[in-house]
Order: structure tokens, then C-alpha cells, then sequence
């Protein structure tokens, strides 16, 4: 699915250069759930947003689906994007100005999606997330959980095939942390390919593989017992309510 090759990344303002990535090798295979690890500054973001077409690495190879993308121009990157990858941020990035209806209908309304589609999707993943009821709220009369679940939805409303997680867990309490991922768990179940960066061992042991990365390089990448002994599915609704 994914296929990193010799990726470099080099942020350059008028006074530093910065190797956020140097030669980082991975490959993703269709259906994986992965988990990646590392020191803060290690390039775990910056692979990421290279990962979801979000920017484009200095050099080296990036073929998704068996497609060079690196070299795609920005529409192709972007018609791309919305077609096949979802993003959950620590930081949930939701529009502050839209209630949450709409900032789960924003990535579709960009497909060109019919309307009745896109109410039908949205309310399917809110439901899903367990916020079917606050669909006119306003992130800021979220809690933090809330939030992240809203930026949940918006990412499996367009039922990605890749779905790229920045530290999802990272600003939820460990009670929702083993929520959101219970529903991440789910969305794999169901075939979506998953690469989730986390500094939680327990999360990252619940993937297929860890990745650890330091110094803007792939260190180590081994089989975690995780799913060999999946946990019972849990129901959704009834663990993600406050
Ligand atoms: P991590 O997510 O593992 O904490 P990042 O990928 O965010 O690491 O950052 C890797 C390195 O690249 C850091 O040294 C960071 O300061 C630098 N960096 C990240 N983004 C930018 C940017 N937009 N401009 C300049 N430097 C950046
Ligand atoms: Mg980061």
C-alpha cells in the first residue's frame, strides 16, 4: 500500500537546515495496522504529512498503491488524498467557526459528493463516535474526548483505505485514549490500513508492528504481540460516552 524509499526531508529557513528525514525506508502492506514510535523531533510528523500527500519529501521514493506520487502535481496530490486517506491530529484541528455537522462534511463536500450522500455519511460516523446527538454543537462545547471523536468521524466519513494518526490518544485521558483505539481497531477490523504514531507502549503493543524511529530514520521495525490476541469487540456507542 505503502512504500517509503530512501525518503529525505529538509526544512530549510535563511538560517538552519534541518533533516527531519534521512533515508527512511517502510513499506505498509495493505490491511496493516502499524505503530510508530520515537523520540519528540525524531520526524515521526514529518513522515506523516509526507505519508498523506500533505508535503512532499526532498528526495528519495514514495509509491502509494504502486503509484510514484512524490513527482504528482498538487491537484493530483489532493484528488488522491480525498480519495483514499483519512488523518486524526493530536490536536484535532477542527474548524472552530463550524458546528460539527459540518466540519465532518467538509472533506466530502471536497470529493463533489452529493448532499444526500454526505448527511448520510456524516450521520453514520457520528453515530459511530457516539455524538450522533451533538451534531449543531461547536467544538468549543466539546471536551477534549468529544473533540477527538468529532475529528474521528470526519476522517472515517470518507471511509478511507489509509488512515494516518498523529498521537490520537495524546490529549484524552487513558479511559478515552482505550476508546479511540478500540474504534481504530474496528475501522482495521473492516480493512482499513492503519499507521498510528503514539508514545503509549500500551497502544503500540496492540498494533501489528512497531516502527521506532530516531534521528529521522526507521531504527527498528518487529511484530508486537497485539492483535495475535485480539480484545473482544467492544461496542462502540457504549464505550465512547462520557
Ligand atoms: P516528531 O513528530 O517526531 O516530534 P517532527 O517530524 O515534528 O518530529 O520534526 C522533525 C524535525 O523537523 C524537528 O527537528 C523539527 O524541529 C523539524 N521540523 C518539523 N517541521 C518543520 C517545519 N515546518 N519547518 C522547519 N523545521 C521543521
Ligand atoms: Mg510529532
Amino acid at each position: 500500500m505503502l512504500k517509503m524509499t530512501g525518503l529525505t526531508k529538509v526544512y530549510r529557513t535563511e538560517v538552519v537546515e534541518t533533516h527531519a528525514l534521512r533515508h527512511f525506508d517502510l513499506h505498509v502492506r495493505d490491511g496493516e495496522f502499524v505503530a510508530v514510535t520515537g523520540p519528540s523531533g525524531s520526524g515521526k510528523t514529518t513522515f506523516l504529512t509526507i505519508a498523506g500527500l500533505l508535503e512532499s519529501a526532498t528526495g528519495g521514493s514514495y509509491q502509494l498503491d504502486g503509484v510514484e506520487v512524490g513527482q504528482l502535481d498538487d491537484s493530483a496530490r489532493s484528488r488522491i488524498r480525498n480519495q483514499k486517506i483519512g488523518f486524526i491530529f493530536q490536536a484535532f484541528n477542527l474548524i472552530p467557526d463550524l458546528n460539527v455537522f459540518d466540519n465532518v462534511d467538509v472533506p466530502l463536500r471536497y470529493r463533489g459528493m452529493k448532499a444526500a450522500e454526505r448527511r448520510q455519511r456524516v450521520q453514520q460516523a457520528l453515530a459511530r463516535v457516539g455524538l450522533g446527538a451533538r451534531e449543531r454543537h461547536y467544538p468549543a462545547e466539546l471536551s477534549g474526548g468529544q473533540q477527538q471523536r468529532v475529528a474521528i468521524a470526519r476522517a472515517l466519513a470518507g471511509s478511507p483505505r489509509l488512515l494516518l494518526a498523529d498521537e490520537p490518544t495524546g490529549n484524552l485521558d487513558s479511559h478515552m485514549a482505550r476508546s479511540v483505539m478500540a474504534l481504530l481497531e474496528d475501522l482495521h477490523r473492516e480493512g482499513a490500513t492503519i499507521v498510528m504514531v503514539t508514545h503509549d507502549p500500551q497502544l503500540a503493543a496492540r498494533a501489528q508492528r512497531n516502527v521506532h524511529v530516531v534521528d529521522g530514520q526507521v531504527v527498528d521495525t518487529e511484530e508486537a504481540s497485539g492483535l495475535a490476541a485480539p480484545a473482544l469487540p467492544t461496542p462502540v456507542d457504549a464505550t465512547l460516552q462520557p
